[in-house]
């Protein structure tokens, strides 16, 4: 009984989830050869017309131009478990040269994401804030216009940055409203090509449909069986993407080389006590060169002690599954400890502080290539100074040992009657120890009956933990445990690690293929 009612509820608000992606979209938005990157040839025709039940919030505003969305749905499947570890080997990539510099592109259009999972209200309230600034930023007096405070000055992000168009999106506004991490599963590891074509969506279902406030496919079975994360990442995809240029390849999935957006940045907390954490993809150096830059400023500027930088190895962005991967470029900030569903002044200030630090590397950049002043010293010379040979520490996922392992993460065993219930307890010893050293025979976790659980060397004889008992890796479609890493170092010059070269002055590196994902 109560099983068939959720089912068909759960239905009802799938298709309410696509009405609002329409609604979110300007008409404009669907020019033939970008939205062909999925397109399907349904023949939906308009039915019965379903009214939108809940009042959402506004949230993405694009231009000025407000778009209200929601939605919801059914089972999870879980996309960490799948996780092989195979090691390749690549040669490493020479310094980019003027005329193909990845510093050469400006980067215009930006999106800030918050609340991509839903209980982290950190974001939500950052992005409310800029909200707040729009429209404010010809006064005067910031200070009494929603100005964020960071470093002790006002700032009004418009006015601050105005090479900068931002955007931003409450990324999962129904887990928002719940006050959830998500409604049925991870939307953050909603972004691979296999999930994001369960999803079609072309030109012709948009004209049929009054794009205000209602969807023609109410009848779609195939939508209505979908999670509500499946629906909500392909809508968003199609608003800052499109991703991948098309369905199959027979070299694989390709990314589409210029999505809507230039940047995603996506702010994210954690429970961990991860102080403020910069997480990039390898391989942009665009991205490591602004890690690099806030990591420096936040740090030497802002004062805060604890600012690290976490870097994936996923070279490629059609490899990520993180919504950030919609734009050609991702970048995720991540702060904690702050439990969730909490609102801590001092974790808003350290999220605004490298956002800030962020926007203010994308424009001074942009201000420079428009300029053409070769006699200024650039933004980019202010980093060779700071980073002599342009290494920048890290921190990168360890490898597993064992094949079939998780690289990048200790999984704990869960509760047999509840997979999001750890059958074992982070032991106290590691508590609030991120980033610190973990070697073999250290206490790890804490069994029901007592007994002390001692790391096993599953990753190496030394690592780092990571988002140590954070909430969100309680949840088995986030994948359940504890991330560990080892240290390393990064060139922002190229956005590769850094590795020792051999004799004949040939650097390569031991590439391990991540599956899963931090944030
Ligand atoms: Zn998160």
């Amino acid at each position: 009984m109560l099983s068939s009612s959720k089912a068909l509820n759960a239905a009802h608000r799938v298709v309410l989830a696509l009405s609002l992606l329409i609604t979110a979209l300007p008409s404009t938005a669907f020019g033939t050869s970008i939205f062909s990157a999925f397109a399907a040839s349904t023949s939906h025709k308009p039915t019965k017309l379903l009214r939108h039940p809940l009042s959402v919030p506004s949230l993405l505003t694009r231009g000025g131009q407000q778009s209200a969305r929601n939605m919801s749905n059914v089972d999870n499947d879980n996309v960490n478990k799948d996780t092989t570890t195979t090691v390749t080997r690549k040669t490493y990539p020479l310094a980019p040269v003027a005329t193909d510099s990845p510093f050469a592109v400006p980067v215009k259009k930006v999106t800030i994401a918050g609340g991509t999972h839903g209980n982290e209200y950190t974001g939500v309230w950052c992005i409310k804030a800029i909200e707040k600034q729009r429209g404010n930023d010809k006064d005067e007096c910031e200070a009494t216009n929603g100005a964020s405070n960071v470093g002790n000055n006002p700032i009004n992000i418009f006015r601050k940055y105005p090479s900068l168009e931002i955007d931003t999106l409450l990324a999962n506004p129904m887990a928002y409203m719940e006050n959830k991490r998500f409604i049925d599963t991870d939307l953050n590891r909603e972004f691979s090509m296999e999930k994001l074509k369960r999803v079609n969506v072309n030109e012709e279902t948009m004209e049929l449909c009054d794009i205000q406030h209602e969807f023609c496919s109410e009848d779609d079975d195939n939508l209505a069986s979908l999670p509500h994360e499946a629906i909500r990442a392909r809508e968003i995809e199609t608003i800052l993407g499109p991703k991948f240029i098309a369905s199959s390849s027979p070299n694989g999935d390709a990314a589409y080389p210029d999505p809507r957006m230039d940047i995603v940045i996506d702010l994210h907390t954690t429970t961990a006590n991860m102080g403020i954490s910069l997480i990039i993809p390898e391989g942009d150096a665009l991205m490591s060169a602004a890690a690099a830059y806030v990591l420096n400023k936040c740090k030497n500027e802002y004062g805060y002690d604890s600012v690290q930088c976490c870097m994936h190895a996923l070279p490629k962005r059609q490899d990520r599954m993180n919504l950030s991967s919609c734009g050609r470029h991702g970048f995720t900030i991540e702060v904690g400890p702050t439990p969730q569903g909490v609102i801590r002044h001092d974790v808003v200030e350290q999220t605004e502080a490298a956002l800030h630090s962020l926007l203010e590397f994308l424009h001074l950049r942009n201000l420079e290539l428009e300029q053409d002043n070769a006699n200024a010293k650039s933004v980019l010379d202010r980093l060779r100074e700071i980073y002599p040979g342009g290494i920048v520490p890290c921190f990168r996922s360890a490898p597993a040992v064992r094949p079939g392992e998780l690289s990048g993460k200790i999984s704990w065993p869960n509760d047999p009657e509840n997979p999001n219930f750890p059958a074992v307890m982070v032991h106290k010893s590691i508590q609030d120890r991120d980033f610190e050293p973990l070697r073999i025979g250290d206490p790890l976790f804490v069994s029901l009956d007592g007994h002390i659980i001692p790391y096993d060397g599953s990753h190496g004889e030394e690592v780092h933990l990571i988002f140590v008992n954070e909430g969100g890796y309680y949840y088995a479609s986030s994948g359940t445990g504890i991330g560990v890493a080892v240290r390393s170092e990064f060139d922002w010059q190229t956005g590769y690690f850094v590795v020792e070269s051999d004799d004949e002055g040939v650097s390569e590196e031991v590439i391990i293929e991540e599956k899963d994902s931090y944030e």
